[in-house]
């Protein structure tokens, strides 16, 4: 099974991501934690991506196309969600001929939807922690002690990207680029768009519902 998870930075996808995990049996691709830890690591996909992330842009679709073919090799067989891929109608595109080559396709994409400024305040609030991709916010779900992850006790961080003109920012890259690939998907007959505002557990229960629906 290969499902995509779209959505504003902010929205929520990597904490869905997480539960989807448990629910579905499935592993969690997630290219923005793929490339920070490229980065961690000082590897040469980290040196290409290293300025556009700082900056808020997105890393070039050939960049990213590469790094999602090794990927789907590395995880042939396991039921994959991407989270935070693809973000362009290309990325998109290339996504099918990869799967294509593998006798596979996408099955769903998931789109959740929120409010510009709802994400300016969730995003300046949250902390990661960059071992795991671990998400908390100091709003909603925060950790059960300061700056800390509740499974390793290790140091959680906030992103310089989740500071809010980085934020703004980001979110008009969405607007022009991501979006389009809800469209992408509809035009397939495979999205599937639930209401991103709520809890943590409310929006959970929606995309629990909206993948039941279909079978
Ligand atoms: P994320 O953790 O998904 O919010 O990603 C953080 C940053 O990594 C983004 O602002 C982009 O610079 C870069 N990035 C992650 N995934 C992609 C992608 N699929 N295409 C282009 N850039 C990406």
């Amino acid at each position: 099974m290969y499902l995509i998870l779209l959505g504003p930075p902010g929205v929520g996808k990597g904490t869905q991501a997480q539960f989807l995990i448990d629910d579905l049996k499935a592993v969690q691709l997630s290219t923005g934690e793929v490339l920070r830890a490229a980065i961690a690591n000082g590897t040469d996909l980290g040196k290409k991506a290293k300025t556009f992330m700082d900056a808020g842009d997105l890393v070039p679709d050939e960049v990213i196309l590469g790094m999602i073919h090794d990927k789907l090799e590395e995880l042939e067989g396991k039921a994959v969600i991407f989270d935070g891929f693809p973000r362009t109608e290309a990325q998109a595109a290339g996504l099918d001929v990869e799967l294509e080559k593998m006798g596979k396709a996408v099955d769903n994409a998931v789109a959740l939807t929120i409010d510009d400024e709802v994400v300016v305040d969730r995003l300046s609030a949250r902390r990661v922690h960059p071992g795991s991709g671990r998400v908390y916010n100091l709003l909603f779900s925060p950790p059960k002690n300061e700056g800390v992850d509740d499974k390793t006790g290790e140091a959680l961080v906030h992103r310089d990207d989740d500071q809010p003109d980085v934020i703004r920012h980001r979110l008009e890259v969405y607007h022009e680029s991501t979006a389009p690939v809800a469209g992408f998907y509809k035009k397939q007959g495979k999205l599937l768009e639930v209401d991103g505002d709520g809890t943590v557990e409310d929006v959970r229960g929606r995309v629990k519902a909206a993948l039941k629906d279909l079978g």
